[in-house]
């Protein structure tokens, strides 16, 4: 079993607090992702949890003991980091092989793990290969199969970034083989994989930790973090949104029933927002809008405070023409760009509020022929089901600014 908790770590280096209490646990058999943008503290933490860095305060427990002061070795895990730290002087094997651990196995089981490990890598027929005659790619697998091999009884593997350097191809297959050899039933691993990828944590996590500028913003299962946002960073991290400033309308009877489900995968919207209500916005229309947000949130949020609704590019849907009277949550607008992303098209769509212009992203699967009847310049309108509109308190415009990085 490996159950990890860490208790309120906070890490310095000079006066820089990379690390700012740090509180969280990881299950048994758990696929753990933390997630974050560069120099969020993500490796910091790693090197806190493997013992290779000391916290200035805080304590890690594994399985209800304190490690706190023990060293990486006595920690018992197998670990990768994104230096590889590979022996050059060692062909592929040996570096793979070598250590203690690895040893302590009979040869043939070794062998076997080695082949194994090799070929689920793609690494077969590289066994003799220096590090210098390997690509960075390469060498990232060497790593994380070094890592593979060393992991003992206490299945806990560690993993900072270990698909960053491959191509997309062999990282999503390495992606999937990852998931599937840590929940395999042999090795059934607890796994803390690091990653600045949104789609690489939704594909293998079964929770994800999202860090910002040394703080844990928000731990849920990818549906949580996806669904329901703590706030504006993570909604922005985890796809494209789009966001509307408004203000929240409790004491006025919406002119269309607000409180009905969308048609639409009526189950799926359900699920959603179980416990949700629907809170009625001005966002400076002739219409009301209306979001679905959880009971917390609309209590949370008075009648004419300042609200900012979110909506994810994917969450709008498009419509030749102008139908802003038959749809709810309906913006009339022109396309100005259109792009085919492959398994996506990608609209930006120009709207008017108040005579303020503003441009608005729409993503639609590349599945139809229809998408060729939105070219550039047409008149289309958008619209959004309010099962999928995010609301927030308004965070202030310099929040505003530096997520979406405008002056
Ligand atoms: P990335 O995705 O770029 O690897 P990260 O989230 O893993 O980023 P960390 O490597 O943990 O971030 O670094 C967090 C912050 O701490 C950074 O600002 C970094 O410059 C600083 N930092 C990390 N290690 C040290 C060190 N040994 N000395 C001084 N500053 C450090």
């Amino acid at each position: 079993m490996v159950r990890i908790e860490l208790k309120n770590i906070s890490k310095s280096f000079r006066r820089f607090k990379a690390l700012k209490n740090i509180s969280l646990e990881i299950k048994d058999k758990e696929y753990f992702i933390i997630l974050g943008p560069t120099g969020a503290g993500k490796t910091t933490l790693l090197k806190i949890v493997t013992g290779l860095i000391k916290p200035d305060s805080g304590d890690i427990i594994f399985n209800g003991k304190k490690v706190t002061d023990k060293t990486s070795g006595e920690r018992n895990l197998g670990f990768m980091f994104e230096n590889y730290a590979l022996f050059p002087h060692m062909n592929v094997v040996k570096n793979i092989s070598y250590s203690g651990r690895v040893h302590a196995r009979d040869s043939t089981q070794t062998q076997t793990l080695v082949e194994q490990v090799l070929m689920m890598t793609l690494l077969t027929g590289r066994n003799d290969a220096f590090p210098e005659e390997l690509s960075g790619g390469m060498k990232q697998r060497v790593a994380l199969c070094r890592a593979l091999l060393n992991l003992e009884q206490t299945k806990l593997l560690i993993l900072d970034e270990p698909l960053k350097a491959l191509d997309a191809g062999l990282r999503m297959s390495l992606r999937r083989e990852l998931l599937q050899m840590a929940k395999s039933k042999e090795l059934n691993l607890t796994v803390i994989h690091v990653t600045n990828d949104e789609q690489e944590a939704m594909m293998v996590a079964d929770r994800i930790a999202i860090m910002n500028e040394g703080k844990l913003i928000q731990i849920g299962t990818p549906h949580e973090i996806y669904y329901h946002p703590n706030n504006l960073f993570v909604a922005n991290f985890m796809s494209e949104i789009n966001y509307f400033e408004g203000i929240c309308i409790k004491n006025k009877e919406p002119t269309w029933d607000i409180h009905k489900k969308s048609k639409q995968g009526d189950m799926f919207f359900a699920q959603i927002h179980e416990d949700s209500v629907p809170m009625p916005l001005d966002l400076g229309f002739e219409d009301m809008y209306a979001a679905f947000v959880r009971e917390d949130i609309y209590h949370d949020i008075n009648h004419g405070d300042e609200v900012l609704l979110v909506v994810r590019a994917n969450h709008f849907k498009i419509r030749l023409g102008d139908r802003v009277k038959e749809k709810k949550n309906a913006l009339l607008g022109k396309i100005i760009r259109r792009k085919f992303m492959g398994v996506f098209y990608r609209f930006e769509v120009l709207i008017n509020i108040n005579g303020k212009k503003k441009i608005i992203v729409v993503t639609i699967p590349a599945t139809s022929e229809v998408h060729n009847s939105f070219v550039e310049n047409s008149e289309v309108t958008i619209y959004f089901p309010k099962e999928l509109g995010i609301v927030f308190k308004h965070p202030g415009k310099e929040i505003i600014n530096e997520i979406f990085k405008l002056e």
